[in-house]
């Protein structure tokens, strides 16, 4: 289906609320989107879909939206993937977004790719970086090089390679973008922003799932998105018994635990704790890596925290190239006396 895409304008970003709580990822793609729309000298809408929702308006204003198209309806009041995809296809179809940007969270997951199949346009999934640029990158001859185009960047191949990829005969240019990646804006308390309400005409329809009971999963660890020191272990630590000394040093730190892929694999951690590609991107301003190799995998979860301290056995662990510090020698020796020196300092 060949658009007229000049008619498209503006950055959107689809606001996730649950339990009527915005999730983090809502107020950084806020952030990733002013920098965009600066770029095509356009504004962020934030899309907010629920039930008795208004009063997260001034949240999103707050965190840089200069414009918010609320959709409050009772069919919205739990994420349903039918009339979620209904509202946001109904609001992309009315307001026509150059670029549509939503959260790669479950929720995101499920509704991203529906309302780009609704819509008739692409999707790339789990991106790591997003940016304004040409495309194709360089001119080639014959072929015409589109200008302003989003670039969306994620890994592939199983994280061997990263892939660039453009969607410039469709609109909106759609994403799903990973939590913890993007950074939100400083809040500006008081800030305001255009608020349009709009009316999906949602319809019950034979698609639309009964909602018979929600059993919430009871939160047994800890959420290692928010920490700010992580004390991570690899294989390298030897045994789930054995990550009592990273915890010790937590403790001593006031910090989480967080592990690699091989040690949720071992059974020795559950997979809540994983960094990494396929597990969780964190950016703590303390990072121990205790025991891990760095493979491109775990790294891409973790290299934008503030300070990595590596402490491996081996000294040409690739795990060194990323770290500011680093300790060679056996972590059973090295763990426990870096954690009583530390309770004594802090005695
Ligand atoms: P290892 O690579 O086995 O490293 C153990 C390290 O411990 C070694 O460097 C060793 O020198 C050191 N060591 C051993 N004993 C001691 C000691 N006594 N003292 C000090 N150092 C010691 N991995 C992730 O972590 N997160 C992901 O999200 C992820 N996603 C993946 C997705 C795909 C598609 C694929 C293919 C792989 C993925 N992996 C991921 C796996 C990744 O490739 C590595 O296999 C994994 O990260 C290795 O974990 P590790 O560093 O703990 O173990």
């Amino acid at each position: 289906m060949r658009q007229n895409t000049e008619e498209y304008r503006g950055v959107f970003t689809f606001a996730q609320q649950v339990d009527g709580k915005l999730s983090s990822i809502s107020l950084e793609l806020i952030g990733k989107g002013k920098d965009l729309a600066a770029d095509l000298n356009t504004e962020v809408t934030a899309v907010l879909l629920g039930s008795d929702v208004k009063g997260l308006v001034d949240e999103l204003a707050e965190h840089g939206a200069d414009k918010v198209i609320v959709v409050d309806d009772a069919k919205l009041k739990e994420y349903r993937t039918e009339p979620y995809t209904q509202a946001l296809s109904a609001v992309i179809n009315e307001f026509k977004p150059e670029i549509f940007i939503i959260g790669a969270t479950a929720i995101g997951r499920d509704l991203g790719p529906r309302v780009s199949a609704r819509v008739g346009t692409g999707l790339t999934a789990d991106c790591t970086q997003l940016d304004i640029g040409d495309y194709p990158l360089v001119a080639v001859a014959g072929r015409e090089q589109k200008h302003n185009q989003l670039l969306m960047t994620r890994p592939a191949f199983g994280g061997n390679t990263i892939a660039t990829i453009a969607c410039p005969e469709n609109r909106p240019q759609m994403a799903t973008v990973r939590p913890g990646v993007m950074q939100k804006k400083e809040r500006v308390a008081g800030a305001k922003a255009e608020v349009i309400d709009f009316d999906a005409k949602l319809e019950e329809n034979s698609k639309y799932v009964e909602i018979l009971e929600i059993v919430k999963n009871a939160k047994t660890t800890e959420d290692i998105m928010a920490a700010k020191i992580l004390v991570s272990g690899g294989r390298g630590v030897g045994s789930a018994e054995n990550f009592k000394i990273l915890k010790d040093l937590a403790d001593a730190l006031n910090a989480t635990v967080s592990c690699s892929r091989a040690v949720v694999d071992a059974g020795w951690m559950p997979k809540d704790m994983q960094v990494g590609q396929t597990g969780k991107t964190v950016r703590p301003h303390l990072y121990f890596a205790i025991g891990i190799s760095g493979a491109i995998q775990h790294l891409a979860g973790m290299e934008e925290g503030d300070i990595i301290i590596a402490i491996n056995k081996d000294e040409t662990a690739p795990i060194f190239s990323v770290a500011d510090y680093g300790i060679v020698g056996d972590l059973n020796k090295i763990v426990p006396a870096l954690t009583e020196k530390i309770k004594a300092e802090l005695a």
